[in-house]
């Protein structure tokens, strides 16, 4: 087994993995040696959280799963596909698309992997597409002592075993369910006042839509509309037709952007905002997400709002999501219809964590939760106060992985250490 001692970082550069070693594993066997050898062991999939939730700790194993023979199986009759732990959409995709087939979302960029994006709560945006996770139909784990489960949508552990933060074991692999493949346009507006906003109108106008600021202005600079050609045309009546193509964080190129005014493609073309051949976002940058009841939008947008003159200037991007509710224990859209409030943050930790402090506090009225795989400073108890079912995953853990093998400490502090 290949193993290295070189320090290694997540994909922003703000997380230095304190494991010992790094594992990669080329066979089965293999890997089952890495685990069961391990006292801690983290999954790293391809790095993009901006917290420490793969962190190992020191002492610990960090596991990548790349170095595995890769299985992409699809299975066109029954429109599923099972991919290995290490998969990325971006593959997935391309072999979906020449198959006729199609996952119901994406995030805002195909580089990540899927065990670790519905790992997280991962999602995209649309009010009546939940999180990434709600594709997985069955989970396969290996545990602490070497045993392969599998976890079926039939079994009633399966609402803790898809966004589990890598606590219950390596996901080995996942099955998704598919969708015949569809197209989608997208068009950009900019010039929206928040005065007047109708939230629902303007969000449910389309499949999926988003809109950003970056708070140095009052209102928001640019809306993305991306509707299914199989579906209505609806009027927006809000804004003003973009005349070229954008990126959502202003100055970037808009080339690292999937194609915008209204030009039909394939799913996996538009659904991300950005393209798989170039880099995401603007690539150095943190990044914060909150998670609260779709009803409070309005509420919430307005308490940003009178807190600009402290946003604008360490805010790159703030992007506004929709997200179905949806049934995982630990997803952050769990039992909610949901708006997602995303701040991509100048990449400067000591500026940007009080200013984080501020959004959470002026967000607290609203029971917001966190993305597990970006910045944030709530408190574990107001973490763990968040979410319902969290005994249940509790419980689930100490069954898996009675020995707190794949615990560390960000598991430990947000969701409690073993029972
Ligand atoms: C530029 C950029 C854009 C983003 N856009 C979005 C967006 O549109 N929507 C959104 O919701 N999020 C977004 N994110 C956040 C990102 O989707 C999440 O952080 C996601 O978890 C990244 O997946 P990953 O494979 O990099 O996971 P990692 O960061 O590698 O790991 C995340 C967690 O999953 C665990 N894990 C990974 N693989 C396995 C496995 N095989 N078995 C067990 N545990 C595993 C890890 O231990 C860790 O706890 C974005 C991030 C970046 C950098």
């Amino acid at each position: 087994m290949p193993e290295n001692t070189t320090p290694i970082t997540n994909w922003a550069g703000n997380i230095t993995y304190r494991a010992a070693r790094v594992a990669r594993p080329r066979t089965p066997d293999a890997l089952r040696d890495a685990v069961t050898s391990a006292t801690r062991v983290r999954v790293l999939g391809s790095g993009h959280s901006f917290s420490t939730a793969a962190d190992p700790g020191p002492g610990g194993t960090l596991l990548r799963l790349d170095a595995l023979p890769p299985a992409l199986d699809i299975d066109t009759a029954a429109r599923t596909v099972r991919v290995s732990g290490g998969v990325r959409y971006a593959e997935l995709a391309r072999a979906l698309h020449a198959r006729g087939l199609a996952l119901p979302n994406l995030a805002s960029l195909p580089h990540i992997s899927v065990a670790g994006s519905v790992a997280t709560g991962t999602h995209g945006s649309g009010a009546g597409n939940g999180p990434l996770s709600d594709a997985v139909r069955e989970v396969e784990l290996l545990t602490a002592d070497g045993t392969a489960v599998r976890i079926g949508r039939d079994d009633p552990r399966f609402g803790g075993a898809v966004t589990a933060l890598g606590a219950l074991g390596v996901v080995t692999a996942l099955t998704l369910d598919l969708a015949p493949a569809f197209e989608v346009e997208q068009r950009l507006f900019t010039e929206l006042p928040l005065a007047g906003l109708d939230f629902e109108a303007v969000m449910t106008a389309a499949y999926s839509v988003s809109l950003f600021t970056d708070w140095r202005a009052p209102g928001f600079r640019q809306l993305w509309v991306k509707r299914r050609t199989d579906e209505p045309l609806r009027e927006i009546g809000w804004g003003t037709p973009a005349t070229g193509p954008l990126h959502p964080v202003p100055g970037m190129p808009a080339v690292h952007c999937t194609e915008q005014g209204g030009v039909p493609g394939p799913w996996h073309e538009r659904l991300p905002h950005f393209r798989a051949e170039f880099t995401p976002s603007s690539g150095d940058e943190l990044q914060s997400e909150y998670l609260l009841p779709r009803a409070h939008a309005l509420d919430a947008l307005h308490a940003l709002d009178r807190m600009r003159a402290a946003l604008a200037p360490v805010t790159q991007t703030c992007e506004v999501r929709t997200v179905a509710a949806d049934g995982q224990w630990l997803s952050p859209s769990h039992g909610r219809d949901t708006v997602a409030l995303h701040f991509t943050w100048v990449a400067d930790t000591a500026a940007v964590l009080p200013v984080v402090r501020r959004v959470e506090a002026a967000l607290d009225g609203f029971a917001a939760r966190p993305h597990w795989g970006k910045v944030f400073t709530m408190p574990g108890e107001v973490v763990r106060g968040r979410y319902p079912r969290l005994a249940d995953f509790r419980a689930l853990r100490r069954a898996l992985d009675p020995g707190g093998v794949f615990a560390n400490d960000f598991v430990n502090d947000c969701l409690g250490p073993l029972p």
